[in-house]
């Protein structure tokens, strides 16, 4: 069994192209980290957001689970990673703006959408992908008679804000919205055209960024 020569090229061109021009900077992080961000985004190998916001090391605290969902506040000693991070980045790094970042032609979404009774996903997958069931719910709301691509955008868009709403039933970061100390924002990211679309939480609407 042999570790991938991709990685291990790609590890070789890091330490001479990123790591040595920036050796002193790197050492400072020593002394610990001091991201200003927490992006939650998807797994998805496409979607990186610190390649997306050409953020360098110590700059973004980056957590990635499938289809960025982050689930409601619920402390019953079960294995939260999504909430465990959250509480990191809010409670311990004193983090300014939380991003949701979710995608297009998301797998995680499609497979909340697509669910039908007895079909599977995969053992961890569907409980999980069903944090995403409003979303779901507003799409067959919204868009009953939608085609399949109009559908599964509009899922995106929505799963985006399930997360949202979530994030926001943790007490710590309901504490720190109501002093002023944090902001919360959606994005949504394009795959292939390369698109960053912001969230307006007054309209709903995913408006297109400046490239
Ligand atoms: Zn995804």
């Amino acid at each position: 069994m042999n570790f991938p020569q991709s990685l291990i090229d790609g590890y070789q061109t890091f330490r001479k192209e990123q790591y040595e021009p920036l050796a002193k900077r790197y050492a400072t992080f020593a002394e610990g980290q001091n991201p200003d961000t927490l992006v939650i985004a998807c797994a998805d190998s496409r979607v990186d957001p610190t390649t997306i916001f050409t953020a360098g090391p110590g700059e973004i605290f980056v957590m990635r689970n499938v289809a960025a969902l982050v689930p409601p506040y619920q402390p019953d000693g079960g294995l939260h990673g999504a909430s465990a991070g959250l509480e990191f980045a809010v409670t311990a790094l004193n983090v300014s703006n939380i991003v949701v970042m979710g995608h297009g032609l998301c797998g995680g979404v499609n497979a909340c959408l697509s669910k039908t009774e007895g079909s599977s996903a995969g053992e961890f997958i569907d409980p999980w992908v069903e944090l995403a069931a409003p979303a779901r719910a507003a799409v067959n709301r919204e868009l009953p008679d939608g085609n399949p691509e109009q559908r599964q955008r509009l899922g995106e868009y929505r799963t985006i804000q399930v997360s949202l709403d979530n994030i926001r039933t943790f007490p710590f970061v309901a504490n720190r919205l109501e002093k002023g100390d944090l902001s919360l924002f959606g994005v949504w990211y394009s795959v292939y055209e390369g698109d960053l679309r912001l969230l307006d939480p007054d309209t709903g609407d995913f408006n297109l960024l400046d490239a």
